[in-house]
């Protein structure tokens, strides 16, 4: 496969979709970011990395934070599932950020790539490791090789002075019994996760154990292959926000999004992508970055299905 041709010919018919949609913007620190950029990495599972666009600028994780903590928090379960007493593994139906559901089912959220199910797994890894966040970067700097990776302060900043609702998510589901932290430490881990910058090349290279059925970069065993296989399931079911019918529908691949523009998708054997394009449709999906990986599994015949 000649990746950077494929990636050249994909970036040829996102360019008129790039800056349709609409930035982000409940936080200043988004709303700065240009809708013009546009950028795609992949990063087979021999960890070779091609890139076009803005593949090297950094941009904030936001959600796709959510695959990584999850993935951490099973890797240091060896074995043991009981995550899933307290969160669900199907699509919600409901927007990242709803309250609702909780309270038709007893605190429970219904997946960990919600907001509510993320505050869940965080608050796992943070009993786990005792600084969740920063497990998560060390982790990020590892698998990517990038020691420069750093958490955006202003943006951290930014979610915790709006973050009234993750504040009460967390208080709900703390009514519930569903935390094992107090509520604080959660809510700032998670958006200490949220903020961390990265670029295309450094999500499709940190993504690389999801394509190697759970190897790490150094050929060390972060996750058992059923586990790899069940994170990017729920990637597929759940992963892009109140659009995973239509991700699977266009794409056909496990995905994690985020509001910062950014999409992680896998290729299980053969290879991890990620796309950035700000201007998001009105499920929070970057609208390039979905019409890029649309093209990559047309001309690639890449889709799972
Ligand atoms: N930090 C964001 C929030 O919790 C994450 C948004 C997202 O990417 O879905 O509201």
């Amino acid at each position: 496969m000649d990746y950077q041709a494929v990636l050249e010919e994909v970036a040829a018919y996102a360019r008129p979709f790039v800056g349709r949609g609409h930035v982000a913007d409940y936080i200043p620190a988004l709303a700065e970011v240009s809708p013009d950029r546009f950028g795609i990495a992949v990063a087979d599972i021999n960890g070779e990395v091609y890139g076009t666009g803005d593949w090297q600028v950094p941009f904030s994780v936001q959600s796709i934070s959510k695959a990584f903590s999850l993935a951490l928090v099973m890797a240091g379960s060896h074995g043991d599932d009981d995550i899933w007493q307290r969160v669900g593994r199907e699509p919600s139906g409901t927007p990242f950020n709803s309250l609702v559901q909780l309270e038709w089912e007893n605190g429970i959220p219904r997946n960990p790539f919600i907001n509510a199910g993320a505050l869940v797994v965080t608050d796992r890894l943070l009993t786990m490791t005792g600084d969740a966040s920063t497990s998560m970067l060390e982790f990020l700097q590892a698998e990517s090789g990038n020691t420069e990776l750093a958490f955006d302060q202003a943006v951290a900043g930014s979610e915790a002075d709006h973050g009234d609702r993750n504040a009460a998510l967390a208080h709900f589901m703390a009514s519930f019994g569903n935390l094992e932290n107090p509520v604080p430490s959660v809510i700032e881990h998670y958006f200490w996760q949220c903020s961390i910058e990265m670029s295309c090349r450094d999500l499709a290279v940190a993504g690389g154990f999801l394509a190697r059925h759970g190897l790490r970069a150094d050929g060390s065993r972060l996750l058992e292959a059923r586990e790899a296989k069940r994170i990017n399931a729920v990637m597929l079911t759940c992963g892009t926000y109140d659009a995973a019918g239509e991700f699977a529908y266009r794409v056909g691949l496990p995905a994690k999004s985020g509001v910062g523009g950014g999409i992680v998708a896998v290729v299980p054997g053969r290879c991890t992508l990620c796309v950035w394009s700000p201007g998001l449709d009105a499920r929070g999906n970057s609208v390039a970055g979905m019409a890029a990986l649309d093209q990559f599994t047309t001309l690639t015949g890449w889709s799972i299905f």
